[in-house]
């Protein structure tokens, strides 16, 4: 069966709008017929304490069959592929791939939260998802649209 999947993409190491880029034609090989929605990309201002780069993030949207888990085994080959070094939290990285969205489904898994945890509160991850689905209900039934704020808009430079 296939599932609509929204995959937040973020990079702030070695050429990031490269390995976006070459993230998203890897993304194109899990969906269906290698259709792919990719939003604009914005620079983001790092979360959390670790002086590094700004990110460039984006989102995107595509139908797979792939189970969830499968999904995340996949981008973490992704990940691994474009040489993602797993160091401190929220430090640096060629590439991070997060399950935003997995049709309406909510899974609590050890591995796996979804909804992505910290999405209602991301800029970066519910600007360009507006961008591609303006529409979008969250499984929690709130409008996507209502959680992006003036300030939310402030933060991000569309690239
Ligand atoms: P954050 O999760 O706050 O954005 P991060 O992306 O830097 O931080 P990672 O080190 O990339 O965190 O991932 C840590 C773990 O999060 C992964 O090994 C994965 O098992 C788990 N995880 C849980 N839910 C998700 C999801 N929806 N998408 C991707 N990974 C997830
Ligand atoms: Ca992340
Ligand atoms: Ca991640």
């Amino acid at each position: 069966m296939n599932t609509m999947v929204y995959v937040a993409l973020g990079a702030n190491l070695n050429e990031p709008v490269q390995q976006i880029q070459d993230a998203v034609l890897a993304l194109k090989s899990l969906a269906l017929d290698s259709i792919i929605t990719v939003s604009p990309l914005y620079r983001s201002v790092p979360m959390g304490d670790v002086e590094q780069p700004d990110y460039v993030n984006g989102v995107a949207g595509f139908n797979t069959d792939l189970s969830p888990i499968a999904l995340l085994d996949a981008l973490q080959d992704i990940e691994n592929t474009q040489g993602r070094v797993r160091e401190v939290r929220w430090g640096p990285r060629t590439l991070d791939l997060d399950i935003l969205l997995y049709g309406q489904q909510v899974i609590e898994e050890p591995r796996l939260t979804i909804p992505h945890y910290g999405m209602k509160q991301r800029s970066f991850v519910l600007i360009p998802l507006a961008d591609i689905n303006p529409h979008l209900i969250l499984p929690c039934n709130t409008e996507l649209k209502s959680l992006i704020t003036r300030e939310m808009r402030a933060e991000l430079i569309q690239i």
